[in-house]
């Protein structure tokens, strides 16, 4: 099963897409050769520009290629290269359909490696970046300039978890002529399938959700077989390619996504709505909260959920930092869309860096917390949050 085309639906997709049934096993196995014996095929497939060639493991391998297909088929897209890291999947795609003297339009609550490369790393090859709001789609359009060639969007973003209005953000591309490129990675092709609006490319953190077990790191890009090939040329030069066996835990651990969703977003929701009613919480942010701002935008664009809550512990930055020790269950731990639950603070983790003013303008105030859900059971994630709590 290679596309979406068909009537297949996306709990058989996630199964049996792109699987590679080598040998008659089952499960695709894992391939770990770093080349290949040439053979007339194989010469040919390199004339021909060798993705997807089985010739050497930093172009292909037969357990990226599985993970490619399938992630092809989750999203709708016609194509996908996969990559050692998210970061790897983003810093390519950008290289390679960016030139100098061209400008993005982005927000600055992207994600905070991309920001970097938005802000210190692109700008040392002439490309340049105007940071708009990611929650204003005309704001976007207004930082539209002569020399602008992509637009680039956050599905969900962290921390605050504000939800972009891709179709709002789609039209504005198409009337400038624009490339629009989203990372989707919170949502994960489960929530939300932007290339279904009109979005030309879509990025993944494969560490996250379509990992799901915190137990790799890697990335992807999906869209049209034309974007796809640009983006591998670049690929093979920069060489941000994943392994076999990383992939392959990738794979398996896809093969499950449409499982763990449903469990995620579940009790995200419940213990979204019970935290909102506790008395040593300021504020909540989920998008199945009515009090979210975002709340309609998230209906059309992400309406079965998503596993991301955060919120204001009353007290401060102390009083947060003490209600995270005082958790069993759930772990203090950089990184999300695993089994397990984890959380953070952003002040000392991912905006450490980010000045103070920045933060708290950005709704980052003090006592904020980001919990990513996992699958455990709800009850105890909220008598572990409530005992927590109550030991502030
Ligand atoms: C984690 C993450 C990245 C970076 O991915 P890595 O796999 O850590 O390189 C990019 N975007 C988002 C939204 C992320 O959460």
């Amino acid at each position: 099963m290679g596309t979406n085309k068909d009537d297949t639906k996306f709990g058989t997709h996630v199964v049996h897409s792109g699987t590679q049934h080598i040998g008659d096993a089952v499960n695709t196995p894992i391939f770990q050769s770093s080349t290949y014996k040439l053979t007339e095929e194989r010469y040919a497939g390199w004339a021909a520009g060798a993705q997807h060639t089985l010739l050497y493991a930093r172009m292909s391998t037969v357990n990226s290629d599985a993970v490619a297909q399938k992630l092809t088929a989750l999203e709708g897209g016609e194509d996908a290269e996969t990559f050692s890291s998210g970061m790897a999947a983003i810093s390519t795609t950008m290289l390679a359909l960016l030139e100098q003297g061209d400008h993005v339009v982005a927000s600055a609550d992207v994600y905070g490696g991309t920001y970097g490369l938005l802000a210190t790393e692109l700008p040392r090859f002439g490309v340049h970046t105007t940071m708009a709001d990611m929650q204003d789609p005309s704001s976007y359009e207004a930082a539209i300039q002569e020399n602008t060639k992509m637009l680039y969007i956050e599905t969900l973003t962290n921390p605050v978890l504000k939800v972009c209005d891709i179709e709002a953000m789609v039209a504005v591309a198409k009337r400038h002529d624009l490339l629009i490129v989203i990372d989707n990675t919170f949502a994960s092709p489960w929530g939300c399938q932007p290339l279904t609006m009109g979005v030309d490319l879509v990025i993944h953190s494969t560490t996250k959700y379509l990992g799901g077990h915190s137990d790799l790191i890697g990335g992807a890009v999906v869209g049209s077989k034309d974007l796809i090939a640009e983006i591998f040329k670049r690929k093979i030069h920069f060489g941000g390619s994943p392994d076999a066996h990383s992939s392959y835990l990738l794979e398996r651990g896809m093969r499950t996504l449409d499982v763990r969703m449903p469990r995620i977003c579940e009790n995200a929701a419940e213990i979204a709505r019970r935290l909102e009613a506790h008395p040593m919480v300021v504020r909540v942010y989920h998008t199945q909260l009515e009090s979210h701002p975002d709340y309609e935008v998230a209906q059309r664009t992400m309406p079965k959920g998503s596993g991301m809550v955060a919120f204001v512990v009353k007290g401060g930055d102390d009083a947060a930092l003490k209600f995270m020790r005082n958790l069993n269950i759930i772990y203090e731990a950089t990184s999300l869309g695993g089994v397990e639950s984890l959380i953070e603070c952003p002040f000392n983790s991912s905006h450490m860096f980010v000045p103070e003013d920045v933060r708290v303008a950005a709704g980052v105030v003090p006592g904020f917390v980001r919990l990513s859900i996992g699958i455990e059971d709800k009850d105890d994630l909220w008598a572990d949050i409530a005992q927590a709590l109550a030991a502030v």
